[in-house]
C-alpha cells in the first residue's frame, strides 16, 4: 500500500505505528523496580515505569506540523482519531515504554529533596528524520509516584501558554524543548489559580513535548544528596555517550569538560533569553535543563516595557529571585549546584570553581557580543561600547519603553543622515513608548544625544542603514508572544475558539519577517492588560 492510500479512519492501517522507537534512556539505566504508582520514595532509580492516566474525551486542540514532519508524522495523521488518543495517553503504540524521572532540585534556593515527574510522562525516544533520538513526553497525563501532594494533570491555560511558547521560542532560535500537541481531555481540572481560597474547575489538556532529552540538574543532584555516587556516574557516563558523544570515554576530564560545555550552553541559552526579553520565572534547579534548552514553561513571561526588575511570577513577588535581569546570576547559582552535585567524580574543588568562575567572562563576553549584534555593531568594542550601553539602559528606562519595538525601531533610525533635527531622529522610536506625552524635554534630549552617539559608532563601522537594518532585524523579532496575546487565546479557548491559537502559532513562525497583515499582534501591551491575571501576573498554579 502506498502512503496515498492510507485511511486515517481504519486504525489498522495508520501510519502512527510506523514511528520506530529506540529507548536508550530506559535501556542503559535503572529502572525502579516497584512499578505500583503510590506515590514514595525512589531510591537508586533513574525512573519509574508508569501509565498515563486514560481521559474521558480526547480532542485535538493544536499541533506542531513542521515538528510532526520532523517526527515523520504528517498532517494527516495528526488529524487522525489516534494521534489524539496517542497524545492523550489513552493508547499506547508499540515500542513505546511509558516511564517518570526520578529527580530532585533546589526550589527558589533551597534544597527540596525528591520531586521528579509529578505530572509528566515520557512515552519513549522516536528517530526524527534527521535520525536524532526524540523523547516524547506528555504533560497533564496524570499521576506517577512523583505527584507527592498533586494530582498530575495540566489545565487548559497552561497547556495554551506551553505549547505556543515551546513552538514561538524556537522559530525565535532559542534553545527549547519542543511541543507536538495540544489536546482537551475532556474532563475538568480543579485549580486555585490565584491561591485565595476560591478553586474553579478548568478544562483540562494534555502537552505532548519532544526534545533530545529532558534531564535537569535535578536529575544528578538527587543521586548526590542520598550519597548514590554508583548512580550518579551511571547517569553522567549516560549523559556524555548520548548527548556530548564529542567529549570522548569517561575519565575525570572527560566529566570537567562536560560541565564547561553544560555551563556554555547555559550561558549561550540565558544571553538568547535576555536578547528576546523571555522571563522564566522559575528558574529552579529542576526546571534547568542539561542540554541548554528552555524546559517547563509555567509561570514565565515577555518584557513588555523594558523592566530588569520585573518578575511575571506572583509566587516570586517579594524576593523576585527569577527576576529580568537577575537570570546570568541564577543560572549560575544552578551551575555551581550542579557542580556540587557531581564532585564525588572529581574530587577536588578547584578545577570546578574555575569553570564556574569563568562562566562570569564567558556569559559577559557572550552578552556583551549579543548587544553588538542588537545594535547593528559589527563587534564589541570594550569600553567605548561598554559606555554606549550603559547609556542606552539608562535611555530605556526613562519612560516606559516596549524592548521590542524599540530594538526593531531603533533599525529604522538613519545613521547616514547625520543633519536630522531631534524630531526626526526620535520618530521612528515613538511607537515604543508607552505614554509618549510623558516624556520630558530633558528625557528626549537624553535620547537624541543617546542616538547620535550610537550613529556615530555606526559610521565607525561604515555600515549602511540598509545592511544595518536587515542585520539587526535577524536577532531583534518583530513579534514575540506577548503575554496578554496568550491570555486572549486563552480566553477565546476556554469558550471553544481554537482560532486564536493557530493564527499565534503561525506568526510566530516567522517572528523576524514583518508579516504586515499580522501587525496587531506586534502591538505594545494594551492598558487593559497592565494588571490582568494572566497578562502580568502568573502563579505556579496550573
Ligand atoms: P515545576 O516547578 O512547576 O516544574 O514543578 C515542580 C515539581 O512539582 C515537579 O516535580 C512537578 O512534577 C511537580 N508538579 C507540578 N505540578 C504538578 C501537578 N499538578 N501534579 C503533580 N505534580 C506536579
Ligand atoms: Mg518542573
Amino acid at each position: 500500500m502506498t502512503t496515498e492510500e492510507f485511511n486515517p479512519n481504519d486504525a489498522t492501517t495508520t501510519p502512527m505505528t510506523r514511528l520506530q522507537f529506540d529507548n536508550r534512556f530506559v535501556r542503559e539505566l535503572p529502572a525502579d523496580p516497584d512499578t505500583e504508582n503510590v506515590r514514595r520514595q525512589v531510591l537508586g532509580a533513574c525512573y519509574t515505569f508508569v501509565n498515563p492516566t486514560p481521559v474521558a474525551d480526547p480532542k485535538l486542540v493544536a499541533y506542531s506540523m513542521d515538528l510532526a514532519t520532523d517526527l515523520g508524522i504528517r498532517p494527516v495523521d495528526c488529524e487522525s482519531r489516534q494521534f489524539a488518543n496517542v497524545f492523550a495517553g489513552n493508547e499506547m503504540l508499540e515500542g513505546m515504554q511509558p516511564h517518570a524521572m526520578c529527580y530532585g532540585g533546589h526550589q527558589f534556593g533551597n534544597w527540596a529533596g525528591q520531586l521528579g515527574d509529578g505530572r509528566a510522562i515520557n512515552l519513549g525516544e522516536v528517530q526524527d528524520i534527521h535520525g536524532q533520538l526524540q523523547m516524547l513526553q506528555l504533560k497533564g497525563s496524570g499521576e506517577t509516584p512523583y505527584s507527592r501532594s498533586a494530582d498530575g494533570l495540566a489545565v487548559l491555560r497552561s497547556s495554551v501558554r506551553e505549547f505556543l511558547c515551546s513552538e514561538a521560542m524556537f522559530h525565535l532560535g532559542v534553545p527549547t524543548t519542543r511541543a507536538l500537541s495540544l489536546i482537551t481531555t475532556g474532563e475538568g481540572v480543579v485549580r486555585d489559580m490565584f491561591y485565595d481560597g476560591r478553586p474553579q474547575t478548568e478544562p483540562g489538556a494534555i502537552v505532548c513535548r519532544v526534545a533530545p532529552s529532558f534531564l535537569r540538574i535535578g536529575n544528578y543532584e538527587l543521586f548526590n544528596s542520598r550519597g548514590d555516587i554508583d548512580n550518579l556516574r551511571l547517569l553522567i557516563d549516560y549523559t556524555i555517550r548520548h548527548h556530548f558523544p564529542h567529549l570522548g570515554e569517561p575519565s575525570k576530564e572527560t566529566y570537567l569538560a562536560w560541565f564547561k560545555e553544560v555551563c556554555e550552553r547555559t550561558a549561550d541559552l540565558v544571553v538568547h533569553w535576555m536578547r528576546v526579553g523571555f522571563v522564566h520565572g522559575v528558574l529552579n534547579t529542576d526546571n534547568t535543563s542539561i542540554l541548554g534548552l528552555t524546559i517547563d514553561y509555567g509561570p514565565y513571561g515577555w518584557i513588555d516595557n523594558y523592566d530588569p526588575d520585573w518578575t511575571p511570577n506572583t509566587t516570586d513577588a517579594t524576593g523576585k529571585r527569577y527576576r529580568f535581569g537577575h537570570q546570568p546570576q541564577i543560572a549560575q547559582w544552578n551551575l555551581l549546584q550542579l557542580g556540587n552535585a557531581i564532585y564525588p567524580l572529581i574530587n577536588e574543588v578547584e578545577p570546578l570553581q574555575q569553570i564556574l568562575t569563568d562562566y562570569v567572562e564567558l556569559y559577559t563576553n557572550k552578552w556583551q557580543q549579543m548587544r553588538a549584534d542588537k545594535l547593528g555593531l559589527n563587534e564589541y568594542q570594550g569600553d567605548d561600547d561598554h559606555e554606549l550601553n550603559q547609556q542606552l539602559q539608562k535611555i530605556l528606562l526613562l519612560a516606559e519603553t516596549d524592548m521590542t519595538i524599540f530594538y526593531r525601531r531603533l533599525a529604522d533610525v538613519s545613521c547616514e543622515q547625520k543633519d536630522l533635527s531631534d524630531e526626526a531622529l526620535l520618530e521612528p522610536l515613538m511607537e515604543a513608548y508607552y505614554a509618549p506625552d510623558a516624556l520630558s524635554k530633558e528625557d528626549k534630549k537624553d535620547i537624541c544625544d543617546w542616538l547620535r552617539q550610537y550613529q556615530q559608532r555606526v559610521q565607525q563601522d561604515g555600515t549602511s542603514d540598509q545592511d544595518r537594518k536587515a542585520r539587526m532585524n535577524l536577532v531583534n523579532p518583530k513579534y514575540v508572544l506577548r503575554n496578554y496575546l496568550s491570555q486572549q487565546a486563552i480566553d477565546k479557548a476556554h469558550e471553544g475558539d481554537y482560532s486564536m491559537i493557530d493564527e499565534l502559532l503561525e506568526v510566530m513562525h516567522r517572528p523576524y519577517d514583518e508579516q504586515p497583515q499580522y501587525d496587531h499582534y506586534a502591538a505594545k501591551r494594551p492598558d487593559w492588560a497592565r494588571d490582568k491575571p494572566g497578562c502580568s501576573m502568573l502563579s505556579c498554579s496550573s
